[in-house]
């Protein structure tokens, strides 16, 4: 099979594409060593990248949120063109951009680019079944403790991975994080939405978790379509007598949650409504 990825690395003040198989960090990279860095997942969709503004607004927070030298937004748009040239346009495909601290005062850029996994595309179809773990954190630690880096998205997705893996050990697919009191947080890649009394709830960010791009892009498309939401301090139990719940994410969109805890559960054909509220302009 022809390998479809790409990759692109700024270098001496430019984009430079390079073949997918080449090496293009060194080994001694801060993000490989410890994880320093952050990074944003882009759907290409359609040959374009039309939600890449808010993935770089999150992306410079985050910058910010590490001290990590900044890279300029158009220094991004030069390197996800670059990775995404010649893309065709039938196939969807995320866009990893990471910014590591690199080696001694170099920082690390790069665009990485692969066609959308096939469980991604199965679990927007067909849904995901969740278990709820603890994060294991007071809900209110992370505002007042910044070097806990809540809020940003750092490349330390190691215990997000490790829950994932979890909860396919125990047959489900996905997690839904609790603090230590059991206050709902948010998915090890996607932010929780549910729908309930006639309105969609998430948690709030101060707790710590990261604002979705594609949440807040659904509450938007539903305000406007007269569907009321609010962000709403949650538990588990809110998620079991909820009308529906979702997993939501920029590359899987919304995934409707099928079973929580080995409890089924349906979605009242809000699916339907909210997937075509996302896939709004
Ligand atoms: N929360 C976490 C921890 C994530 O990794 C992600 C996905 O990147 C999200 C939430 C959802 O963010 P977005 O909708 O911007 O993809």
């Amino acid at each position: 099979m022809d390998d479809q990825r790409a990759v692109a690395v700024w270098r001496d003040g430019a984009a430079v594409r390079l073949p997918a198989d080449q090496p293009v960090v060194t080994a001694f990279d801060a993000g490989l060593a410890r994880g320093d860095g952050v990074f944003e997942s882009v759907l290409v969709a359609g040959g374009a990248t039309p939600r890449l503004g808010d993935h770089l607004v999150r992306l410079q927070r985050s910058t910010r949120l590490l001290d990590l030298p900044p890279v300029p937004d158009e220094a991004w748009r030069a390197l996800v063109a670059a990775a995404t040239e010649g893309w065709p346009d039938g196939v969807e495909g995320v866009c990893r951009l990471f910014l590591t601290r690199g080696e001694g005062a170099a920082p690390t850029a790069l665009a990485l680019l692969a066609p959308v996994g096939e469980d991604v595309l199965r679990q927007r179809r067909d849904g995901v079944r969740v278990v709820a773990l603890t994060y294991g954190l007071a809900a209110g630690v992370r505002a007042g403790a910044p070097w806990l880096l809540g809020g940003a998205k750092t490349l330390s997705y190691a215990v997000n991975m490790a829950a994932q893996r979890h909860a396919h050990a125990v047959g489900a697919d996905d997690v839904v994080f609790t603090s230590a009191e059991g206050q709902l947080l948010e998915g090890p890649t996607s932010t929780v939405v549910w729908a309930a009394g006639g309105t969609l709830h998430t948690p709030p960010a101060d707790l710590g978790i990261l604002a979705g791009t594609t949440q807040a892009r659904l509450f938007a498309a539903a305000e406007a379509d007269g569907w009321p939401t609010a962000v709403t301090p949650g538990t588990v139990a809110d998620l079991h007598s909820a009308d529906a719940v979702w997993l939501l994410s920029g590359i899987r969109g919304a995934a409707a949650v099928t079973s929580l805890d080995g409890v089924e559960r349906g979605d009242a054909g809000l699916t339907a409504r909210v997937q075509e509220l996302l896939s709004r302009p």
